[in-house]
C-alpha cells in the first residue's frame, strides 16, 4: 500500500521548480495538442497536475508491484536458451503492469502514442523505479534510446519504431565490444551494404548489453571499412523481427541480476541506418549517452533513497547499551550524511534535468520552425549547462550511492551482511551504477574541461548571485570560501601547463566543483523549503568543505616531480 512518490515529499518539491513554467511552455507549444488529445493538458497547472498524477501512479505501482517482486527477481534472474533471453517472472509482471500504466514512451510526442513528459517528471519515474528495483529500472529506463531515434531518425522510423515503444516495445543499446569499452572508437562490430536487398548488414560480437534480447536496438558499428577511429562508426536500428542476432550468454553479475546483460552474435543481421554515416559516435551516441547518464544517475539516487530508509528504519528499531542505536552519534552521523548526500545528489539530478529540458525542448522547436535569436541564446546556454552538469550527476550520484549502501550495512551491523536484509541487494546493485555508462573516471574526463575553462565556476558564481534566505547566507559565506579554493587549485594547475599532472589530480578538481555546486543547490532548496532542507543543506556544507579543503591541500602542495612516486 506504499506509495513511493507522495511517500517522499522532496520529490514534489523538485517537480514544482519554477523553471517548469518554461519548460511546459516550450515542451506543450501553446497547449496545441489539447484539441487533437482528450488527456493533453489545457493549461501550465493541468499539464503539472498530469505529472503529478502519473508519478502517483508510478509510486503506487513501485510500492505495490516491483518493490515486493525485487527480492523475487534478484533470486530467480533471467535465463537464456536458443539464443533468447526469458526474464524471472517477476520481471514479466513488472513489465506488463508498466505497459498497462501506459508508463512506456512517457517523453514521446502524442501522435506517437506517448505522453509528451518533460525529462524532469520521466527522471523522476526513474528515480523512483529504481528504488523498488534498480535492475527493473534497466529495463524499463532503456526507453531512452527512443528519444535519440526521434532526435536522429526519419520520419518513416519514428511511424515504425516510436508507436511501438510506446505500446510497449523494449530497447537496447548495443556498443560494447570485448575490446571497446571505455573507448568506443575501436568499435569494430562491421556493417556492410547490401545492394541486393538495399540494407545494411550487420556482423560481430557485442558484449555486456543490457536487455541484449529487446525488441528494438540501437547499433553502434563501423560503416566506413578500413578506418580505425569514432569516424568510421554509424548508428543503426536492428529490428529483432528481423532476426540475425542471437544472445550467446548471459552474464552472471555480482548485482542488478533482473536485468540480462547479453553477448549478442550477429550474424548478417539486417539493420537500417539512422541519421547520417559517420556520426554514429561523435554525435548521435554521445547524445545516446548524456541520456543514459542521465538515467543512471536517477538510478543512483533512487538506490540511495532505498538505502537510507532501510537504515532509519532499523536504526530507530535496533537497541543496543539499554537504547535505540540512532540514539549513538557515530549512527546519526552515519545517517545525516546519507540525508545530506542523497539529498545532494537528488538536487544535482533535477537541476541538471531542468537544463536538458530546456535544451532539448528548443531543438525540438527548430525541427519545425526558425528559432529567434533570444531563443537560440537560451538553447546555447542550457544546453552547455546540461553538457557539464550530466557527467557531475552522474559521477556523483553513483558515487553516493555506493557510500550510501555501503553506510546502510554499516549501521545493520552482522545482519546487513546477511541476504535476510535488503541492504545486501542495494549494496550490490549499487556498485554498477559507478561503471556503466562510464566509469566515474570517464566521467571526470568529461567534466575537467568545465574546470579549466572556468564553466562551473561561472555557474557557482551565478549561484552567488541568487536570493537566498537570510538564515543561509553563513552557508553562502562558506561556499564562497570553497568557489575561491576551487579558483586557486584551479589557476595552479592551468598554470603549470603539465597535461599528467592535470589528468592526476582531474577528479579533485572535479569533485571540488561538485561539492560546490550541491553545497549551492542545498542552500537554494532550503530557502525554498526550510523544512525539508535545513538539516541537509547544513550538513553536507560542513562535509563537502572538509572535502574541499583537503582536495586544495593535495592539489596546492603537490609537486609534479612527486608524480615518479606515483607511476607504475
Ligand atoms: C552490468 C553491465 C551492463 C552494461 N550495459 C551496457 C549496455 O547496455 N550497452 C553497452 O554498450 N555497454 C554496456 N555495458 C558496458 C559498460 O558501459 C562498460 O563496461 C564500461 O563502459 C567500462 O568499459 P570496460 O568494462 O571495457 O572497462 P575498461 O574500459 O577496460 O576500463 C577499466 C578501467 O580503466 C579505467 N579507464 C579506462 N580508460 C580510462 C581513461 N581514459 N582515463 C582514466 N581511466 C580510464 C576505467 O575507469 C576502469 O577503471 C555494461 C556493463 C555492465 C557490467
Amino acid at each position: 500500500m506504499a506509495n513511493f512518490y507522495t511517500d517522499t515529499p522532496e520529490l514534489k518539491h523538485h517537480l514544482n521548480h519554477p523553471l517548469m513554467r518554461r519548460i511546459v511552455e516550450l515542451k506543450e507549444r501553446n497547449f496545441a495538442d489539447k484539441d487533437k488529445y482528450d488527456y493533453a493538458p489545457m493549461d501550465f497547472q493541468d499539464a503539472m497536475d498530469s505529472y503529478d498524477r502519473v508519478l502517483e501512479i508510478v509510486g503506487e505501482l513501485c510500492g505495490d508491484v516491483i518493490a515486493p517482486n525485487a527480492e523475487g527477481v534478484d533470486h530467480e534472474g533471467p535465463t537464456v536458451a536458443n539464443g533468447r533471453v526469458t526474464y524471472a517472472s517477476g520481471t514479466q509482471a513488472n513489465l506488463e503492469a508498466a505497459r498497462k500504466a501506459g508508463l512506456m514512451g512517457m517523453a514521446m510526442p502524442r501522435r506517437f502514442g506517448g505522453l509528451n513528459f518533460p525529462i524532469v517528471p520521466y527522471i523522476m519515474a526513474a528515480d523512483i523505479v529504481s528504488r523498488a528495483d534498480a535492475g527493473f529500472e534497466n529495463l524499463w529506463g532503456l526507453q531512452d534510446c527512443a528519444e535519440t531515434l526521434y532526435e536522429f531518425g526519419n520520419e518513416d522510423q519514428h511511424q515504425r519504431f516510436l508507436t511501438r515503444v510506446c505500446q510497449g516495445a523494449t530497447m537496447s543499446m548495443d556498443l560494447t565490444e570485448p575490446d571497446a569499452g571505455s573507448d568506443l572508437q575501436s568499435v569494430m562490430l562491421k556493417a556492410t551494404f547490401d545492394e541486393k536487398e538495399n540494407c545494411w548488414r550487420l556482423n560481430g560480437v557485442k558484449r555486456f548489453i543490457t536487455n541484449g534480447d529487446s525488441d528494438i536496438h540501437l547499433v553502434l558499428a563501423r560503416s566506413e571499412e578500413g578506418t580505425h577511429d569514432g569516424r568510421g562508426l554509424s548508428m543503426f536500428i536492428y529490428d529483432k523481427r528481423d532476426g540475425g542476432v542471437d544472445v550467446r550468454r548471459i552474464e552472471n553479475k555480482m548485482g542488478i541480476k533482473g536485468s540480462p546483460t547479453c553477448e549478442l552474435v550477429y550474424k548478417n543481421a539486417k539493420a537500417e541506418l539512422c541519421g547520417d554515416r559517420k556520426l554514429g559516435l561523435i554525435k548521435y551516441v554521445m547524445a545516446l549517452m548524456n541520456g543514459a547518464r542521465l538515467g543512471i544517475a536517477a538510478q543512483s539516487v533512487g538506490l540511495s533513497q532505498a538505502a537510507y530508509n532501510e537504515a532509519l528504519a532499523y536504526a530507530r528499531d535496533r537497541k543496543q547499551f539499554g537504547k535505540a542505536i540512532i540514539q549513538f552519534p557515530a549512527v546519526y552521523d552515519m545517517l545525516s550524511a546519507m540525508k545530506a548526500k542523497l539529498d545532494a545528489s537528488r538536487a544535482l539530478l533535477y537541476e541538471t534535468a531542468r537544463f536538458v529540458d530546456v535544451y532539448k525542448a528548443l531543438d525540438d522547436i527548430a525541427r519545425e520552425r526558425k528559432l529567434s535569436p533570444e531563443e537560440r541564446q537560451e538553447q546555447k546556454k542550457y544546453a552547455k549547462l546540461a553538457d557539464s552538469f550530466t557527467p557531475l550527476a552522474k559521477g556523483m550520484g553513483s558515487e553516493y550511492a555506493n557510500q550510501n549502501t555501503y553506510d546502510c550495512i554499516q549501521i545493520h551491523g552482522g545482519s546487513g551482511f546477511m541476504k535476510d536484509y535488503t541492504c545486501e541487494r542495494l549494496y550490490r546493485d549499487a556498485r554498477i551504477t559507478s561503471i556503466y555508462e562510464g566509469t566515474t573516471q570517464l566521467q571526470t574526463v568529461a567534466a575537467i574541461r568545465y574546470v579549466t575553462n572556468g564553466a562551473y565556476l561561472s555557474q557557482i558564481r551565478a549561484y552567488e548571485a541568487m536570493p537566498c534566505a537570510p538564515a543561509f547566507e553563513g552557508l553562502r559565506t562558506r561556499l564562497k570560501v570553497m568557489a575561491d579554493s576551487l579558483e586557486a587549485a584551479t589557476a595552479r594547475v592551468n598554470e603549470l601547463k603539465n597535461q599528467e599532472f592535470q589528468d592526476f589530480v582531474a577528479r579533485r578538481l572535479v569533485e571540488m566543483a561538485a561539492f560546490t555546486i550541491m553545497g549551492h543547490l542545498l542552500v537554494l532548496e532550503a530557502t525554498a523549503d526550510a523544512d525539508l532542507f535545513t538539516h541537509s543543506a547544513n550538513v553536507y556544507i560542513r562535509y563537502a568543505e572538509a572535502e574541499v579543503g583537503k582536495h586544495a591541500d593535495f592539489i596546492c602542495k603537490f609537486r609534479p616531480e612527486e608524480l615518479e612516486n606515483y607511476r607504475k
